[in-house]
C-alpha cells in the first residue's frame, strides 16, 4: 500500500524524468481504471507533461491546456516509467501514456505505466480540468498534509473518541499515513495505537508530530538512495516495527506483538507503548468464539 513517502519518491522522480515531455498517445487498457468519460483519453495526444505531483497519497499529472490526471494507486498500484511498450498480455496495466519526446530513443519509446498486482481491479485514474482537482471529494475532503509539516492543531485535529491508529489513517483528519507508517510513528512517539486522541496530553501531542516528521523524512530520505526508475515493483520500505511481529524491539528488545484485522496488521512494542499490556488479537479471538 503505497503512502506518502513512497508516492513523494515516484512523484519526484517521474516529475524530473517526464516535466516537458509529450504525450503520444493514451490508452486504458485496465477496462475499470478510467473513471471518467470527458474529455476523452485521446485528448492528452499532443500535449506535454507540466508537473508530476502529490496530494495526500494520490498523483496529480498535468499537461499543458488545463488537464490534469488524478491518479489513486488503492491498494496494489504502481506508477512507473518504462524505456519499452507493455506488451499486449501485460494484464498488470491499467493506464498507458506513450510518450513522444526527442529524448527517446525511437527504438526504446518511453511508457508511463498505471499497473495494479493481484486480481482486484481498483486502481483507478480521472481526466479532469486542472482547477477541477481540487473539487473532486477525495482531495476537497483531504485534511492537511503529513509532511514536510505535520499541523500544527494536529492535537484539535485528534480531538475525538477514536484510537490514534485509526484517525492518524483518516486522510480528513491529516494526509498521507497509512498502515505501514502508522505503526512507526506510533512506536517512534511511545504511543499506544489503541489510545483515544482526546486523551492525547500536550506533550504526547508534540512527541506525536515530532514522530510523524522523523519517520517520514527518514523514509523519504531513504527512498532518495535507492529508489531509480522505472520505479521497483516492490519498494523496499524501511520499516523497524511494522510486519515484524514476534522480532526484537529495535529499541528496548522485547518482543514485537501483532494484532490482526481482517486485511492488515497492527504492530508495536508492548514494552514501550502499552505499558507491558499485550492487546487481544481479534483473528485470535474471534477464532475461539
Ligand atoms: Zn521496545
Amino acid at each position: 500500500m503505497p503512502e506518502l513517502p513512497e508516492v513523494e519518491i515516484t512523484a519526484r522522480r517521474l516529475d524530473a524524468a517526464l516535466r516537458g515531455a509529450t504525450v503520444e498517445s493514451a490508452i486504458a487498457p485496465g477496462i475499470n481504471a478510467l473513471k471518467t468519460f470527458d474529455p476523452p483519453l485521446s485528448a492528452l495526444e499532443g500535449r506535454a507533461i507540466t508537473a508530476i505531483g502529490r496530494r495526500g497519497k494520490q498523483f496529480v499529472i498535468e499537461f499543458t491546456g488545463d488537464l490534469a490526471l488524478l491518479v489513486h494507486l488503492m491498494s496494489a498500484g504502481r506508477l512507473q516509467l518504462y524505456d519499452r511498450r507493455a506488451g499486449p498480455r501485460d494484464r498488470t496495466s491499467r493506464l498507458l501514456l506513450r510518450i513522444a519526446d526527442p529524448e527517446s530513443d525511437p527504438a526504446r519509446p518511453r511508457e508511463l505505466r498505471l499497473r495494479e498486482f493481484g486480481t482486484k481491479q481498483a486502481a483507478w485514474v480521472k481526466l479532469l480540468p486542472t482547477d477541477a482537482v481540487d473539487d473532486e471529494e477525495l482531495i476537497a475532503t483531504l485534511g492537511p498534509e503529513a509532511w514536510p509539516q505535520p499541523p500544527e492543531d494536529l492535537k484539535a485535529r485528534l480531538k475525538a473518541p477514536r484510537p490514534l491508529h485509526t484517525m492518524l489513517r483518516d486522510q480528513r483528519v491529516i494526509a498521507g499515513i497509512g498502515r505501514s507508517w502508522v505503526d512507526e510513528i506510533l512506536w517512534t512517539a511511545h504511543l499506544s495505537p489503541f489510545k483515544r486522541g482526546d486523551d492525547l496530553s500536550d506533550e504526547e501531542a508534540l512527541a506525536l508530530r515530532e514522530a510523524i516528521t522523523t519517520v517520514l523524512d527518514g523514509a523519504i530520505e531513504h527512498y532518495e538512495k535507492v529508489i531509480a526508475l522505472p520505479i521497483p515493483d516492490k519498494l523496499p520500505l524501511p520499516l523497524l516495527v511494522h510486519r515484524k511481529a514476534g522480532e526484537p524491539c529495535p529499541r528496548c528488545g522485547a518482543t514485537i506483538e501483532a494484532v490482526h484485522y481482517e486485511d492488515y496488521v497492527m504492530c508495536y512494542c508492548p514494552a514501550e507503548q502499552t505499558a507491558g499490556k499485550v492487546l487481544k488479537d481479534r483473528r485470535l479471538s474471534r477464532l475461539l468464539k
